[in-house]
């Protein structure tokens, strides 16, 4: 998108008194490039869990709806690929985390202190709205409390700083609201969320799975219906979540066998005692989801279309094979993307209750 394209957006916004947060062309000649009239995925990380990678980033995916962006999940990396792709990150005023593992939301405090940076708090009153799951409070203000050290140091050559104020003078613009139940957990004018608890924490005790929950979405857009499984093993409440969904953007380990040997050479390397292994086993096979049992679920949602996302392929002939394995059992489309790669979907007018969705940006996904 162009300049003066954005500009007009930007007035016909300010005429309306829409108050959400538009976003700006990019500076240093990088291209924002966002749509007003589609629902686009910009895949900002694709990777799954520590450790970190060179060539994906941890997961975070920015879901832009008319131009407006919400980001799900906000793992390590998530301010770098924003600046990569020139959207800056406090024109994002809401964000929603599927679960608290540390590869899913330790990118926040990154894009909180950038954040907190570029907003003028003076003359703005925006807030930064932020959920997720019970103790996205905690993790919120702990990470503001953080950002607040440093930025104190500024205001220490200030007439009339004073040491010893509770977060060190600083005013938050974030406020955190925890997901504490499932169906609709989140509605503005452009998009509508459903939680459904999924089975990422399967092995957990009971007592504990009351504290801890993990979410996958389902978000409802003018152009058509995006789930994020998060992470989630086989799960019977993701099937019903997912249900005819036009995207499925799900995470993928890979195929049982590969996994076996996985565990296998995992468990040799690091000299486990078989109850490890055991351990490890079980969190891979009912805490993710393999090829085969993303296509099971997959199969039996129905979706339209399937995109990877939290996976970990070492080469192109790995994340075909990933590809191949979904396959066996799911025959809509299925893509496989790198970082940054952007997919759109809209609705053609003349057949309004189809959903296109495709590439349409940077384009180094695999697909079948
Ligand atoms: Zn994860
Ligand atoms: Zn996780």
């Amino acid at each position: 998108m162009n300049k003066s394209r954005w500009g007009k957006l930007l007035i016909a916004a300010l005429a309306l008194g829409l108050t959400f947060f538009s976003v700006p062309v990019a500076s240093q000649g990088q291209t924002a490039a966002l749509r007003a009239n589609d629902t686009e995925l910009l895949m900002l990380g694709t990777a799954g869990g520590p450790p970190l990678r060179k060539d994906r980033s941890e997961p975070s995916s920015l879901l832009i709806v008319d131009g407006r962006p919400y980001l799900i999940d906000c793992g390590i990396g998530t301010i770098r690929r924003l600046v990569e792709v020139g959207i800056p990150s406090e024109t994002i005023g809401t964000i929603f985390f599927t679960h608290l593992h540390p590869d899913h939301d330790l990118g926040l405090v990154d894009v909180m202190a950038n954040d907190y940076f570029h907003l003028d708090l003076a003359s703005d009153a925006r807030k930064i709205n932020i959920y997720g799951p019970p103790q996205t409070s905690e993790l919120v203000e702990a990470a503001f409390h953080y950002i607040s050290i440093p930025f104190e140091v500024f205001a220490a050559e200030k007439p009339g700083f004073q040491l010893g104020r509770p977060n060190h003078g600083l005013t938050s613009p974030f406020v955190a609201h925890e997901v504490v139940g499932e169906g609709v957990v989140y509605r503005d004018d452009k998009i509508q969320i459903t939680a459904a608890e999924n089975s990422h924490y399967a092995l957990m005790p009971a007592q504990f799975r009351a504290h801890f929950k993990s979410y996958s979405y389902r978000i409802q857009t003018p152009h058509g219906v995006v789930v994020f499984t998060g992470d989630t093993g086989p799960s019977d409440e993701v099937v019903k979540l997912a249900m005819g969904a036009d995207v499925l953007v799900a995470e993928v380990e890979e195929g049982l066998e590969e996994l076996r040997g996985f565990i296998d050479h995992m468990a040799a390397q690091n000299h486990w005692p078989p109850a490890r292994k055991q351990e490890f086993a079980a969190h891979m096979e009912k805490e993710h989801l393999t090829v085969d049992s993303l296509g099971e679920l997959a199969s039996k949602a129905q979706v339209q279309s399937l995109l990877f996302y939290h996976y970990n392929p070492q080469n192109k002939a790995e994340q075909q094979a990933r590809i191949a394995g979904v396959k066996k059992y799911f025959h809509g489309p299925v893509l496989a993307p790198m970082d940054l790669d952007r997919f759109c979907l809209s609705k053609d007018e003349a057949q309004s209750e189809k959903a296109n969705f495709e590439s349409c940006g940077q384009n180094t996904a695999d697909q079948e």
